[in-house]
């Protein structure tokens, strides 16, 4: 089946959300990445600055690009890349910096954009956990030279895995689409019928009540290669799996398209979950986010900081109470050989605190607030609050 129309109709709707940047869609956030790095063109082993925080596929997709991951930490309070890390040796020589806006907070971009500007060094985004955030007035995703999304299911906005690769720069979009012309494969049958299988699965049976047995389904039929999961356990060990770079099935673009086509009240959403968590925290003993705007965010996941994160989640998992365990680890999820990623312990104190503190609050369209005000309850009777 041809998809290029259907293809057509989602890049224009992205792409007139962002404001003229091109967009290309692809099987998965990391693939995006990777064909953005593929795109800039570096020499082989360029290093690449990532804050010391994030999912372990982003590293693996610059290293998949022939590029050498380097971390700096994060600032506790925003867990974003800390403008004060770029002043220290490890960001000497950089050929490009990702910034993430993590779990929806934006960066500190005017800090990263002056020093960036001043070393002549690109900005890429990690908009996986963002969409529709602005930072001064402008779109994250619209920041750098190009920003990766991502469709998994528990992102923005769901395309049953897939990936959004958006640039902001002609000639690095022309090569992108050279290098997805030369060498991406296309979903094929039974990938597709796979995909379309799981959305199905996803829409009958995914709830915040459900979420932590359907996770676990998901992972176990993902050992035994009967779904399509987001990681294999090759790639976990940072080799780049067969059919990596892939383009997004059509049962995925048709998704994406309804779900873009009701943007506006998912972002109303996630804001107004947000500022509710944000809200309330206090009073169930602990502490919001420490900057907030007025008029909000529109959070992927509010987090907060706990002393017993592991009795949390599990008091969860049995409670049927949706909480996320966002990030396990410095370089996400927890059993990743980090040291064959460039991660040695120690690196980024502050994110390691973070991985063992740091559980999150849903702010999806399958949440209300009722449902908010009882994961808040629990939280009350089974976390306690850091020191
Ligand atoms: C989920 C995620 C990704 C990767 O997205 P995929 O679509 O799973 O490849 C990248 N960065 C961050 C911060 C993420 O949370």
């Amino acid at each position: 089946m041809n998809n290029e129309p259907l293809a057509r109709t989602f890049r224009e709707e992205l792409e007139a959300f962002f404001g003229g940047s091109r967009c290309f869609l692809l099987a998965k956030g990391r693939v995006a990445c990777y064909v953005g790095l593929r795109a800039l063109g570096l020499p082989p082993k360029s290093r690449i600055l990532l804050p010391g925080y994030t999912c372990m596929v982003v590293p693996s997709a610059v290293q998949y690009a022939g590029l050498t991951p380097v971390y700096a930490d994060i600032d506790p309070a925003t867990y974003n890349l800390d403008p004060a890390g770029l002043d220290q040796p490890i960001a000497e020589g950089v050929a490009a910096v990702v910034i993430q806006h993590t779990y929806g907070i934006p960066c500190d971009f005017a800090a990263i954009q002056r020093w960036a500007g001043a070393h002549d060094v690109p900005i890429i985004e990690d908009c996986c956990h963002t969409f529709g955030t602005r930072v001064e007035g402008r779109l994250c995703g619209t920041l750098g030279v190009f920003s990766f999304m991502s469709g998994q299911w528990n992102k923005p906005f769901c395309t049953g895995l897939g990936g959004m690769l958006l640039v902001n720069d002609p000639a690095i979009a022309d090569s992108a689409a050279e290098v997805i012309h030369r060498e991406a494969a296309s979903p094929g049958a039974l990938r597709s019928l796979l995909l379309r299988a799981q959305l199905t699965a996803y829409d009958l049976f995914f709830s915040p009540s459900t979420a932590g047995i359907a996770t676990d389904l998901y992972r176990f039929l993902n050992r035994f290669g009967l779904v399509i999961g987001s990681s294999s356990l090759e790639e976990l060990r940072g080799v780049m799996p067969r059919g990596y770079l892939s383009t997004m099935a059509r049962c995925q673009i048709r998704r994406g398209l309804r779900a873009i086509v009701h943007i506006a009240e998912n972002i109303d959403h996630r804001t107004r979950m947000t500022q509710f968590y944000h809200a309330r925290l206090p009073a169930a003993g602990f502490l919001p986010l420490a900057h907030m705007p007025v008029e909000g965010y529109p959070l992927l996941r509010y987090p907060v900081r706990v002393a017993n994160k592991e009795e949390v989640l599990a008091a969860a998992r049995r409670g049927r109470v949706e909480i996320g365990d966002w990030f396990e680890a410095p370089l996400h999820p927890a059993g990743t050989r980090m040291e064959d990623f460039g991660y040695r312990p120690g690196m980024c104190p502050h994110a390691e605190r973070a991985s063992r503190e740091v559980i999150n609050l849903p702010t999806h369209l399958k949440v209300d607030l009722s449902t908010a005000e009882k994961t808040l309850q629990f939280l009350a009777r089974h976390g306690r609050c850091v020191e």
